[in-house]
């Protein structure tokens, strides 16, 4: 008798910028062998250290653009002035071959993918608190002053999309954050999955920051 092959899972992650999502993706990659992570395709440039191939295909616009024409992505948005999208053809090949498929993506292409997959797990993760992202933000030295408001800016936004998700896990201890990932792809356990007082507290956190940096940036304290 033939073995049916299960398909394998479709995980989304997401999260605020700065929150450490490629770290907790990379430990939990490197745990287990049953995941495939999705390279994404960016027109955002290169950061140092980062490689074409390993961690985006940086490409220009005319290619992403074409890319979208020949429907080649399961998703594709823009974010604070770029666009990133998910090769479809990876997804589908490592999935049908059984292996878990991790999305490391923000929160508009997340829904597109849930509304296509619906089977897919949603896990947002998130810093303890808003100051706790700009310090993260801020030691990362990979953006400028204004960039790091802007992916504050854009965080508030995202807070309000938290309650979509079937998961809202804290990044604070990074083991901890991994074991609860790896725990929530295995099980999917249920329960509490999303703490509104939370996300309230974040949010009113994070629109006082942007304000004294807004006031910083007009006064030249930066
Ligand atoms: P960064 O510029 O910091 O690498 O990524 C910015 C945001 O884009 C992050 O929230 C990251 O998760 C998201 N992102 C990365 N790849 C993709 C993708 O393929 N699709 C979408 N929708 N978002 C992505």
């Amino acid at each position: 008798m033939a073995l049916l092959k299960k398909t394998g899972k479709l995980v989304i992650i997401s999260g605020f910028s700065g929150v450490g999502k490629g770290t907790v993706v990379q430990q939990l990659i490197g745990n287990a062998d049953h995941y495939a992570l999705s390279v994404s395709m960016t027109t955002r440039q290169p950061r140092e250290n980062e490689k074409h191939g390993v961690h985006y295909y940086f490409v220009k616009d005319e290619v992403f653009e074409d890319m979208i024409e020949k429907n080649g992505f399961l998703e594709h948005a823009g974010y604070v002035g770029n666009y990133y999208g998910t090769p479809r053809a990876f997804v589908e090949e490592n999935r049908e071959k059984g292996i878990d498929v991790i999305l490391e993506i923000e929160v508009q292409g997340a829904l597109q993918v849930k509304r296509r997959h619906p089977e897919a797990i949603m896990i947002f993760i998130t810093t303890p608190n808003a100051r706790e992202m700009e310090r993260r933000l801020t030691n990362r030295k990979t953006d400028s002053y204004e960039k790091i408001t802007s992916r504050m800016e854009r965080a508030v936004v995202e807070a309000e999309h938290m309650k979509e998700y079937d998961y809202v896990v804290i990044n604070d201890i990074l083991d901890d954050c991994v074991r609860t990932i790896e725990e929530i792809i295995v099980n999917e356990p249920a329960g509490p999955r999303y703490d509104p007082k939370f996300k309230e507290r974040f949010v009113q956190s994070l629109k006082e920051i942007i304000i004294e940096r807004k006031n910083c940036t007009e006064f030249g304290e930066m």
